[in-house]
């Protein structure tokens, strides 16, 4: 029988989701459902020094927010728990005393200190920063180059110490990479890692292989930024469960900053004003925001599907997505290897596509919230609906449907006066005292009709109707903005129309 595939996402929780981090989430997803398989999520949090509050709900949020749902998580068990690393660290030890018993990893005692003279010691302009190596294991207060005596010393009188696998000095260890082939690397340049800190806690070199093993993870898909250390996760492997029990390996290419240059980062963002992270993010320690994808006005399906095809195409020109075509046509191996550029402007364009997409019910809750945000309550449903119906056209973001649709719920108090004056004259303050008049006998408020008698009324009084619909315009929004006006005029209705024209002819006075 086939194995049931099994994916996970493994966080750390270290901050706000980066886009980066959330395409690989749903890469994931979309894998795990594309074959009816299982979607874990797993908190790496095992190093506790960069653990940040906060930052595992907001994972927890941002998925929920995208409809990735996952099968196990810390909040959902199942059969592999748990699933936060930091309670699994029992289990770690004895995978670390395996890998000792067995040669391939060893107990070293280095303090801070000894190991800073060994970099200071080593340091060339060569080599810059020496490692903790073939070349300096020696040298080094470890059970490689201490008496087995002095260890068992050592170890009985509890000495702190790590246990840190011993990479082989020179040979080539080949991973298959389902997006990229071969991939070969040079052990001689590898250092040798710590798998098991001092606290007992694993590192995440040692903890990931663990997990992914007693989890059962068919295929382990990660961002291109962890391919260094996949030649240490294959060994071991090798060394504990055996290669041939791997999961299949994919690295996910980077995201670029718009102009290429390098992997897009949180400073791009705050640089370039524009979000790169899922949603926004306070970071506790210095209370600094970053904002975020939904707060900036991103429908969950946009962000979703502009991040599915930042990095893969199906081969066609196709570029909007739903989840269920996206599950139905994705494959790992048309994800491309070279990085992705990152565009604004292009996100936008994904949202504005589904603004246009979903129905006005469906855009409903996204609107209302919005206006909330705003401080501007909605009072009559009816209305918003009317509104978003209206105005979705001209909107990327749904933030867009209250500078477009506000009017309808807040007379003008300021007007865009600049806009009107210098054309402004008794003759057009007559048409418009007349147009009020003519307004307030109108048989039907339709759009259709209002724009009729309109120009009727202006072609009677010799003037173009054209000149006299910005400042309607002006009079009904108080800006320049706004859907076509005579649908403005038709969804304020009449009392409110007939009102802000009034008012702006009190506030212009004499001409
Ligand atoms: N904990 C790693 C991260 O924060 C996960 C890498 C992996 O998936 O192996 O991205």
């Amino acid at each position: 029988m086939e194995k049931k595939i099994r994916v996970r996402f493994a966080p750390s929780p270290t901050g706000g989701l980066h886009l980066g981090g959330v395409r690989t989430a749903l890469y994931n997803y979309l894998f795990a459902r594309q074959h009816q398989g299982d979607f874990i999520l797993r908190i790496e949090d095992t190093d506790q020094s960069r653990y940040i509050p906060g930052a595992e709900d907001y994972i927890y949020e941002t998925l929920k927010w995208c409809g990735l749902e996952p099968d196990e998580s810390p909040l959902k068990s199942g059969p592999f728990g748990p699933y936060r690393q930091s309670e699994r660290k029992k289990i770690y030890r004895e995978y670390a005393e395996k890998l000792v018993q067995a040669g391939r990893a060893y107990y070293a005692f280095d303090t801070t200190e000894e190991l800073e003279n060994m970099r200071s010691k080593y340091r060339t302009p060569e080599n810059p920063s020496p490692q903790y190596d073939y070349r300096s294991r020696e040298n080094m207060r470890n059970a490689l180059s201490l008496s087995a005596g002095e260890t068992g010393r050592l170890m009985a009188a509890n000495t702190p110490h790590v246990i840190r696998i011993k990479i082989p000095e020179k040979e080539t260890v080949h991973l298959q990479d389902m997006i990229r082939g071969d991939v070969s690397f040079d052990t001689s340049l590898l250092d040798d890692k710590v798998l098991l800190k001092a606290d007992g806690m694993p590192t995440y070199h040692l903890a990931v292989v663990v997990d992914d093993h007693l989890m059962q993870i068919t295929h382990a898909f990660r961002g291109e930024e962890w391919l260094p250390s996949a030649p240490v996760h294959v060994l071991i492997w090798r060394y504990l469960f055996g290669e041939d029990q791997m999961p299949r390996w994919a690295h996910f290419p980077l995201i670029l900053k718009p102009d290429g240059n390098g992997k897009l980062s949180k400073r791009d963002g705050a640089r370039l004003g524009i979000p790169i992270f899922a949603m926004d993010w306070k970071d506790p320690a210095t209370g600094e925001t970053i904002t975020g994808f939904r707060e900036n006005g991103f429908l969950p399906q946009a962000f979703v599907n502009m991040l599915a095809v930042l990095g893969w195409n199906d081969g066609t020109e196709q570029e909007l997505y739903s989840i269920q075509e996206l599950i139905a046509k994705f494959s790992i191996e048309r994800v491309h290897k070279a990085g992705a550029k990152f565009n604004y402007e292009k996100a936008k364009w994904f949202n504005h596509e589904w603004i246009k997409k979903l129905t006005v019910a469906e855009l409903f809750p996204y609107v209302k919230k919005a206006f909330e945000e705003k401080s501007l309550p909605v009072s009559d449903d009816q209305q918003l609906l009317a509104v978003i119906g209206l105005v979705r056209d001209r909107c990327s973001l749904i933030t867009d449907f209250y500078t477009q649709g506000k009017f309808l719920f807040e007379t003008p108090k300021q007007w865009d006066l600049n806009a009107i004056q210098p054309k402004w004259n008794e003759q057009k303050k007559a048409f418009f005292r007349d147009y009020i008049v003519q307004s307030g006998s109108l048989a039907e408020w339709r759009a259709d009709n209002l724009e009729t008698a309109f120009k009727e009324l202006a072609a009677e009084k010799n003037i173009k109707a054209g000149e006299l619909q910005l400042p309607l315009r002006i009079m009904l929004v108080g800006e320049k903005t706004g859907p076509p006006v005579f649908e403005i005029s038709a969804s304020l209705g009449r009392g409110e129309t007939i009102k802000r024209i009034q008012n702006l002819l009190d506030a212009l006075g004499v001409p």
